[in-house]
């Protein structure tokens, strides 16, 4: 087997995750190599939802004001109940900032601002294991060779192989029972809803739709899981055809987004979490390594936080590891990592847990058909989570 030394601290998996964590790092003049698996950087699920907190982060990173140029403000919103005999609405205010951006616009901007040679593609990461001798995390790759890396970052996503080191198999993700399907839908004179974020539900269908422009509109559709998803997830025309049969009793307007949505961005995900209580007590640091993003808190997109969560991981991260660092110019050593990844665990762990609790509550609220559990659940949301839009008042600090 061919053995490579290549770098000090290497990421595993080029998301937004591991992005934000080799640019937040290179802003702190910290090299490290991102290693994906994917020929090219991965977009999917079209856009993103970015809330206050996330665009703090992303001024953090020094691309927040490139990406407002591509998406436009959310003044308001409303949901739109459908489920009696006349739709009725609840407006809402939007007193934060909050932007839909392009997955694409995301990913391109970290990547821009990163050297040549900081991302790996092609490169996918079967296993890692700590050498018994030294201690140095060891990543086995799926061409046979071996990477050895004085630190490990795993922002490989919710069927991390890193975040087997700790425990957290795949075998233990849960999955909510409802799917998610996404898309964009273009419209070449200009759509008419302004800047206004709607969401509509009846029974256990529900069609969100946000605008990333004003010829672009994001939407998803939240809907049960049937048996007929397995087969249909490859092909959109046939994604398309089961949202819009889903869509019973929706306006003709909503379901014409959907008819005429762009097929190229048409995804459907199934949605799998991990227990909130699972972040509580795991220690997420074996020697050099750890793990960010949905490697370690995937949550199901009740709240859409994950994507900014894992942002903000990026920061508190390369912060850390910047801070115990004894030298601008030094390479950092292990003793230094380890403190680093005990003081990012520990500023993270429960602003996880909360976001991981909201969103699973938000989840299983969706999730049942009983009156009963989902009046239960409003009201410990309404005792634990008092202000809704608490999580994107956030501030992760200063990089
Ligand atoms: C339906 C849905 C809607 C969502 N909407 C929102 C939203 O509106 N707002 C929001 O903030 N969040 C949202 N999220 C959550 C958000 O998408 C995730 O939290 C975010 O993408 C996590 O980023 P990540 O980099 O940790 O993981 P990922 O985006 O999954 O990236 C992981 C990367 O690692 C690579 N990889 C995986 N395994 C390996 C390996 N073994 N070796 C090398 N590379 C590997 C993958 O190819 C991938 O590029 C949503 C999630 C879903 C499912």
């Amino acid at each position: 087997m061919d053995r490579t030394v290549d770098a000090d601290i290497v990421i595993v998996g080029g998301g937004i995750c591991g992005l934000a964590t080799a640019l937040a790092l290179h802003r702190k003049r910290i090299k490290s190599l991102v290693l994906e698996r994917s020929e090219n950087l991965r977009a999917t699920g079209a856009a993103i939802i970015v809330h206050a907190n996330g665009w703090r982060a992303l001024d953090q990173l020094g691309i927040g004001s490139t990406l407002r140029q591509t998406a436009i403000q959310i003044q308001g919103g409303r949901f739109i109940s459908l489920n009696e005999a006349e739709p009725m609405e609840f407006p809402f205010g939007v007193d934060q900032e909050l932007r839909c951006l392009k997955r694409t616009d995301l990913m391109k901007a970290m990547a821009d601002n990163l050297p040549a040679g900081t991302i790996r593609t092609n490169c996918q990461v079967l296993s890692i294991e700590l050498d018994p001798l030294t201690r140095s995390p060891q990543l086995l790759l799926s061409n046979g060779s071996i990477l050895q890396a004085k630190v490990v970052i795993g922002c490989d996503g919710v069927n991390s192989a890193i975040a087997n080191m700790f425990g957290l198999h795949r075998t233990k993700l849960l999955l909510f029972s409802t799917c998610v399907a996404r898309g964009f839908t273009n419209f070449p004179n200009g759509h008419e809803f302004g800047s206004e974020f709607a969401m509509m539900s009846r029974d256990q269908v529900q069609l969100g739709r946000i605008p990333v422009s004003d010829k672009l509109v994001y939407w998803f559709v939240t809907r049960p899981r049937t048996s007929k998803d397995s087969t249909i997830w490859k092909d959109p025309v046939l994604i398309r055809q089961s949202l819009i049969e889903s869509m019973k009793g929706f306006p003709e307007g909503a379901v014409e987004i959907i008819r005429n949505c762009k097929l190229s961005f048409l995804h459907l995900t199934e949605l799998k979490y991990r227990a909130p209580w699972d972040l509580v007590f795991n220690k997420f640091r074996k020697g050099t390594v750890t793990i960010a993003g949905d490697a370690m808190h995937a949550t199901g997109p009740f709240i859409a936080q994950g994507g900014s969560a894992s942002i903000e991981d990026a920061l508190v991260l390369a912060r850390c590891l910047a801070q115990k660092k004894a030298e601008e110019t030094a390479e950092i050593n292990i003793a230094e990592a380890e403190e680093a990844f005990d003081q990012y665990v520990k500023e993270r762990k429960m602003r996880n847990f909360w976001l991981s609790l909201h969103s699973f509550l938000v989840g299983k609220k969706l999730d049942t058909k009983s009156s009963i559990v989902r009046f239960i659940i409003l009201a410990i949301m309404g005792i634990l989570f008092r202000d809704p839009d608490w999580h994107s008042r956030y501030h992760c600090g200063v990089l």
